[in-house]
């Protein structure tokens, strides 16, 4: 095939085999949003380049080399978003709904570009469910979207397969003191750090924690630690964390080089990772940044927020067989017509159907097709039921009553009745 008529690489169709369990997995976190009073936001895909160098840091991998960046028509520089905390922290400030100490609670669903090399749980377009709240600064908060995604992996029967990873980035005072002692220590191992930590030592030190290269990460084994450095106030906002997600029973570790590969992070960092995926195990990350508001000009507005890869929870489900079997199911009841006259009739009864059951999940084939076809495709649908309609039933105004799944003999219903009867025997989600 030619290539302009194949999709980007690292950019997937989600097959209709593939969206029910993405929607299950979208609708179970839109409802347990909803239950904790956060509120839904929208936002473009494209802003302006600036927005996200501004917000993510210059030094970081997003900005130095995955943004998928192009001139507008008019010369500006715009970039398809490769996340969502900028653009939210954007239409916060531009429609004033932070101001005066506003508390929001926000979650955004969408799809996020990154220019990654493509493989297993990483791709160039990718989706994320986020959230973001606005002026509240205590650890409840923190604690809040934790518990939150603790609740979420018990419903989804995630639990044992994820674990949680802390940290605290402490203040941007307490971690320039840390900084400071960092560059210190890895300016006397430089020879064994690899090219890009070495680079990275003099544009963004902190990020040399972040390695995935085995020398240097030996070298960091004896490097200062930010628990050391960190003020008063971080130290008794990160035990208010603790002691929150211990009230809960939620299991975590701390993880002392956890720092996130985005700049804006302050105090409370965390990552639900798995060994389930291979090399692409975090799952959900997120934490603090009090800074990054004020940062993009706002007034000071603290902040915390996390995203989660749908792409990879959708990949966990499957791996772990937490797909529930009613997903395989999309239909309850199948209506197969013979004849013009019949096709007229069961359209006509169909929509009385569904007016009094409007969430019956009810498919007609009208149209060409032996009677044996049509019954394959009711039986291949997974429907519960087949409904015949034929000119013997058009002229006693019944239907035939099939089981399709177990035993169960035919009968015969009356229009009227059907509905009613219905009723009684799919049980409607
Ligand atoms: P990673 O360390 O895996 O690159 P990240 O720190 O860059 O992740 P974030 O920017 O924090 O990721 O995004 C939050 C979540 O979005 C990640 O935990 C992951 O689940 C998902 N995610 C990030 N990048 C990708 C990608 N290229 N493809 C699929 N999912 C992704
Ligand atoms: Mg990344």
């Amino acid at each position: 095939m030619s290539k302009s008529l194949q999709a980007i690489r690292g950019m997937n169709d989600i097959l209709p085999e593939q969206t029910p369990l993405w929607r299950y997995f979208e609708g179970t976190v839109a409802r347990l949003l909803d239950n904790y009073g956060y509120r839904q936001i929208r936002m473009p895909i494209v802003e302006f380049t600036e927005l996200f160098k501004r917000s993510i840091g210059e030094v970081t991998d997003i900005v130095e080399k995955e943004m998928y960046t192009f001139d507008d028509r008019n010369g500006d520089s715009l970039t398809l978003r490769p996340e969502g905390t900028a653009a939210c922290v954007r239409a916060v400030l531009e429609h004033g709904i932070t101001g005066g100490g506003q508390v929001q609670k926000l979650w955004y669903i969408g799809p996020m570009f990154r220019h990654e090399r493509p493989q297993k749980g990483r791709y160039r377009q990718f989706h994320q469910i986020g959230l973001e709240v606005f002026n509240l600064d205590g650890p409840d908060i923190d604690a809040e979207l934790i518990v939150m995604t603790w609740r979420l992996w018990g419903e989804l029967g995630l639990r044992d397969a994820v674990k949680l990873e802390l940290n605290s980035l402490g203040t941007s005072e307490s971690r320039g003191r840390y900084r400071e002692a960092l560059v210190e220590f890895l300016s006397a191992h430089l020879d064994k750090l690899d090219e890009d930590s070495q680079r990275r030592l003099k544009t963004n030190p902190l990020r040399v924690l972040d390695t995935k290269n085995a020398d240097t990460q030996a070298v960091l084994a004896d490097a200062p630690k930010m628990a050391d450095y960190l003020d008063d106030e971080s130290r008794a906002h990160f035990e208010g964390l603790k002691a929150r997600l211990d009230a809960v029973g939620i299991p975590y570790v701390i993880n002392p080089k956890l720092v996130r590969g985005l700049d804006y992070y302050s105090k409370t960092v965390f990552e639900w990772v798995t060994d389930k995926l291979g090399a692409q195990g975090t799952v959900c990350a997120g934490g603090r940044y009090d800074g990054l508001v004020e940062q993009m000009g706002g007034k000071p507005t603290p902040g915390v927020g996390f995203a989660m890869g749908i792409e990879r929870l959708v990949l966990m489900l499957e791996a772990l067989d937490k797909v529930p079997e009613e997903l395989a199911r999309q239909v309850d009841v199948y209506l197969c017509a013979f004849g013009e006259a019949a096709e007229l009739a069961a359209l006509a009864l169909s929509e009385r159907v569904r007016d009094q059951l409007p969430n019956l999940r009810l498919q007609i084939n009208a149209g060409a097709g032996s009677f044996k076809s049509q019954f394959k495709k009711a039986d291949k649908s997974g429907a519960l039921y087949a409904l015949i309609l034929g000119d013997d039933e058009l002229a006693q105004q019944v239907v035939g009553f099939k089981p399709l799944r177990g035993q169960g003999e035919q009968q015969s219903i009356a229009w009227d009745a059907l509905a009613a009867h219905l009723a009684t025997c799919v049980v409607q989600g």
